[in-house]
């Protein structure tokens, strides 16, 4: 029989309980010592790599596991560490890694982003000025540790050179090819030291080949990995793509290279196209990434089986590698977690465990005789299509809204200029009117009461009467700073899109679902599992509260789709666009509700526009007209009198600025103090006819900017903008900021504002 590999690239590290998060968080707070981090890290590492084996992987990966972050890890071990912290000749101490991740009192840290389009971020290298050297061989100390204490002979997984430098920073990008020079030798030693150690399979991540490549860039790989080949006269080096297609097949699959990793998942079905269209070289293995690594759903099997077979018709079985599309780092543990939820939705579920064992037993159905997997087969199809049979995602009334949509206008009543007037007649506004982005602080005091009215200790009248009273508090507050336009705070949310899910149907928590985001940090995305609806009013109550309470307008504060979706795991029977429009719809009737009930001003926020963008170009457009239509679909029923506000945190515009006016919002708030003033010269390029608020001060650190220094934001985007389209804001919510700091803030910001105005009526008269 000939045997099917089966293999994983990478396993989460955050522990079924997030132990790892708990270890980690103890010793940074000094509570237990290196030594007993390193035993309960090491404890959460070998029971990843013994349940993978149990399970009968073939290729197990090693040094997937980190204390912090992989890219950081491959950093501190070519030296590549940023003067601020020191020299060194030697591998740095746990304290100096941290360091580099966390910042201390005389360094800050380094930059963190987004790894490719997920929501894991990443240690940025700091290439600058390098003169790398290797101070620690972890792939190869990874290694050796599974050997000699686990007996598993595993799979060392490195993010590859290309990819590595690709993602560092300041270095001269136009001798790219020197850069990549110094390190090729350093990669050679680890590869040739664990080579030596007798690693059969060795994994190079480079995922870089998933987005658009220069022809030069092609050819580096080319040369790198001419060399990289010579390191490894036994292992065999597993070239790994993933998140999406590869766009130069026919160069990738002739790299010196034993075996290609490709995504099968995130291709939008190119990756077959391709092998079928080009071949594929029969002196290689193929390594197939055909179980998602990025969401939760159970497989369906039978398309499962049937892809694998077209692929044994084109590589022969002997060279053929099951595997997940991408690491599992993005998916939580195990759903044994989570055993209250509703059955069939529990058995549509697969988490990393889960997968891993669809990963087995696809390798075993095209190994063998299928017939030895059938009941395994069969109970896995059955789950997929009792979900998908299942009420949940046959929501008559939905799906007949959903095919009727061309009978709604996804455009408002009138153009921005007639709408805009009749909005300043009502409102009545000075110029440049005043606002804040929606939440106010969490205070300890907001915190502890929602955890006492979770777990029962006080009655949900009680819980709702305190969050009034803090809602009444800041509408006074606001008042008393003379803000203009008013918020009611936010306080009865945990998270902008959790507290969504809990109100529309289609969507379900987790208890345990985490997945690290960064560092120690890990978020719980909801399960948008089923067809979503509007069952209740969701901001109704507050809103009108908040607005009985005071002469001034309050803005309605919701989430848009878009943000709601790529912060969640979306259901993957349907395309996405579909469930961009369901909820649209269902906020449509939120906002709709609202505007009866006498809120006039929403605000409809949509912070994740940006980071759901497709890795290639080419899909570009259609994500955004189906984020704008989503959005569109949200907010154009109201009437012309009624305001729709957006607000977006991050303020790379330039390549998406036409989608952003297309979004047809009469007033938006941005981000700005993060992009030192590239934003500003985006509106010099672009002319932008709507009304518009610049953040006028930073929140994301607890100093109380000066009354001058909020004037100086204020003149300089007033330079590029019309002072009739200007809104003054802060950057962001507040709700991570304290009571005091915040209130000094808005002062200094409603002070500055004055000060400007001054000036403008002057200069008028
Ligand atoms: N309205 C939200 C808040 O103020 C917006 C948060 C965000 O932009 N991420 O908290
Ligand atoms: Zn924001």
């Amino acid at each position: 029989m000939v045997k099917v590999l089966s293999s994983n690239l990478g396993y989460p590290r955050l522990g079924e309980k997030r132990e790892w998060k708990k270890s980690l968080e103890n010793f940074w707070n000094n509570k237990i010592s290196e030594d007993t981090l390193l035993s309960e890290t090491k404890e959460i590492r070998f029971a990843a790599l013994n349940k993978q084996k149990e399970k009968g992987l073939d290729l197990i990966p090693v040094n997937d596991f980190t204390l912090y972050d992989h890219v950081l890890d491959l950093s501190v071990g070519f030296g590549v560490i940023p003067k601020r912290f020191g020299e060194f000749t030697n591998a740095v101490s746990l304290r100096t890694y941290f360091d580099i991740a966390r910042g201390n009192d005389t360094a800050v840290a380094s930059e963190m982003t987004k790894w490719f389009n997920t929501n894991y971020h990443y240690i940025v290298p700091e290439l600058d000025q390098v003169e790398p050297k290797l101070l620690e061989n972890k792939a190869l100390n990874a290694y050796l540790e599974a050997k000699e204490e686990l007996g598993i002979d595993g799979k060392p997984v490195i993010v590859g050179p290309i990819t590595y430098l690709k993602l560092g920073k300041g270095a001269d990008k136009a001798d790219f090819a020197s850069l990549v020079e110094k390190f090729v030798p350093l990669y050679k030693t680890i590869i040739e030291e664990l080579d030596a150690a007798g690693a059969k399979w060795i994994q190079l991540d480079e995922p870089i080949l998933a987005t658009s490549l220069a022809k030069e860039e092609l050819v580096l790989f080319e040369k790198v990995y001419e060399e990289l080949r010579t390191a490894a006269p036994h292992a065999k080096l597993i070239l790994q793509t993933y998140f999406e297609s590869v766009d130069e097949y026919e160069a990738i699959i002739e790299l010196p290279v034993d075996a290609i990793g490709l995504d099968f998942i995130h291709d939008h079905g190119e990756s077959l196209e391709k092998i079928q269209q080009f071949g594929f070289p029969n002196n290689k293995y193929l390594a197939a990434g055909i179980i998602d690594g990025r969401n939760v759903w159970r497989a369906d099997i039978q398309l499962k089986q049937a892809e694998l077979e077209i692929l044994t018709r084109l590589v022969p079985k002997e060279k053929l590698i099951v595997q997940p599309a991408s690491s599992l780092l993005h998916v939580p543990v195990t759903k044994k977690s989570e055993p209250n939820l509703d059955q069939v939705l529990y058995d549509g579920l697969s988490f990393a465990d889960e997968k891993l064992d669809e990963v087995v037993l696809l390798a075993k159905a095209v190994s063998s005789d299928a017939k030895e997997v059938f009941s395994e087969l069969q109970k896995t199809e059955l789950a997929v299509s009792e979900l998908n049979r299942s009420e949940h995602r046959n929501n008559k009334e939905v799906q007949a809204e959903i095919a009727a949509l061309d009978s709604i206008s996804a455009d408002r009543k009138s153009p921005f200029e007639t709408r805009i007037k009749k909005q300043h007649e009502w409102l009545k506004l000075p110029v440049l009117p005043t606002t804040t982005i929606g939440s106010f602080p969490q205070s300890p005091e907001v915190r502890s009461k929602r955890a006492a009215f979770l777990k029962g200790n006080i009655t949900k009248a009680e819980y709702e009467a305190f969050i009034d009273e803090e809602t009444e508090r800041w509408i006074r507050i606001q008042e008393d700073l003379d803000l203009d336009v008013l918020v009611h705070g936010e306080f009865e949310r945990t998270d902008m899109v959790e507290y969504f899910g809990q109100k529309l149907a289609g969507f379900q928590a987790t208890k345990f679902g985490w997945v690290q985001s960064y560092g120690s940090r890990a978020v719980r995305p909801p399960l948008i599992y089923g067809d979503v609806a509007f069952t209740e009013t969701i901001t109704v109550k507050e809103s009108k509260f908040a607005q009985s309470l005071t002469n001034r307008p309050v803005k309605g504060m919701l989430t848009a789709p878009v943000t709601i979706i790529n912060w969640s795991f979306v259901r993957d029977d349907i395309p996405k666009s579909d469930v961009f429009n369901q909820v649209g719809l269902a906020l449509r009737k939120e906002v709709l509700a609202l505007q009866e009930n006498g809120i006039r001003v929403i605000q409809v926020d949509e912070p994740a526009l940006r980071e759901g963008l497709p890795l290639k170009r080419s899909r570009w457009e259609k994500y955004l007209n189906d984020a704008v239509y989503a959005f569109k679909l949200t907010t154009s029923g109201v009437e012309d009198e009624t305001q729709i506000h957006t607000h977006m945190c991050y303020s790379d515009f330039d390549d998406i600025i036409d989608a952003i006016s297309a979004l047809d919002a009469d007033v938006i708030s941005i981000e700005t103090s993060r992009s030192h003033g590239e934003i500003i010269s985006t509106f010099e390029d672009y002319h932008y006819d709507k009304e518009i608020g610049l953040g006028v001060y930073d929140i994301h650190s607890p100093r109380v900017p000066s009354i001058s220094e909020i004037k100086t934001n204020i003149e300089r985007a007033l330079r590029v903008i019309p002072v009739q389209n200007f809104w003054i804001n802060p950057d962001c919510g507040l709700k991570t900021r304290k009571e005091e700091e915040t209130v000094a803030a808005l002062r200094d910001m409603v002070s500055a504002t004055k000060e400007i105005r001054e000036t403008y009526t002057i200069l008028e008269k």
